[in-house]
């Protein structure tokens, strides 16, 4: 997955790179450096970049954690649906215009929830990833949903595609942007103007995609 970042072109003679308190991310460059050339620098930064803006993050989710009581919301591609704690034993998590599980099943909901949302993350990836393949005439070959850690989604050497399964609280169109992404990365491996044009191609609204990630990357961090 991309990295936003804001470059500041000045007469400076090396490169920095800082996360700011609001967690955007500033490239203070010398003038004559190339787009591309700052997107090496950036892409190898990664690791450090999310676990700087994570930390960052850390204090303002922790008071986010959900409690799986009656009333509190969980997102759901994209929506906010009520969560209903009931009396009546039912099977682990029911989804009809909203959440409903057993009481009895309260004490161990995030596990509960987790397994639900990673099955329905496979469900959705499974379900648009064979059309884009087939469009770009890419060939992958396994897909995984998996607890990622800071990001979306990746691709390996192998073709081998890994998704994050906290991808399945975004909306559709997000969703289908994020497995485009992984799968335009088989054609051309970096974030290069032609990497954006094919991913226009596929995902023609990709901008308004890739803001929703942005606004909504603590999503990224916590599991429902
Ligand atoms: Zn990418």
């Amino acid at each position: 997955m991309d990295i936003d970042y804001t470059i500041i072109y000045s007469d400076r003679k090396t490169l920095n790179i800082s996360v700011e308190r609001d967690r955007s991310i500033i490239v203070r460059a010398p003038r004559n450096t190339s787009k591309e050339k700052i997107e090496e620098i950036v892409e190898k930064k990664k690791l450090w970049l999310f676990e700087k803006i994570h930390h960052l993050q850390k204090y303002p989710l922790q008071k986010h954690q959900k409690e799986f009581v009656s009333g509190e919301t969980l997102l759901y591609l994209g929506r906010n649906y009520k969560l209903h704690v009931i009396d009546k034993s039912i099977p682990e998590v029911v989804f009809d215009h909203g959440f409903y599980i057993s009481r009895d099943n309260q004490s161990e909901a995030h596990k509960l929830f987790k397994n639900w949302y990673l099955a329905k993350a496979k469900e959705k990836v499974n379900e648009y990833i064979k059309g884009f393949a087939t469009d770009l005439g890419v060939r992958y070959n396994q897909v995984l949903i998996s607890d990622l850690k800071y990001r979306w989604g990746s691709c390996t050497p192998k073709n081998n595609l890994n998704f994050n399964w906290r991808l399945i609280k975004a909306p559709v169109f997000v969703i289908k942007y994020i497995i485009a992404h992984e799968l335009v990365h088989l054609i051309e491996p970096n974030h290069t103007a032609k990497f954006w044009n094919i991913v226009s191609i596929q995902v023609p609204n990709y901008k308004k995609a890739k803001d929703w990630l942005k606004a909504h990357g603590d999503l990224l961090e916590v599991d429902f």
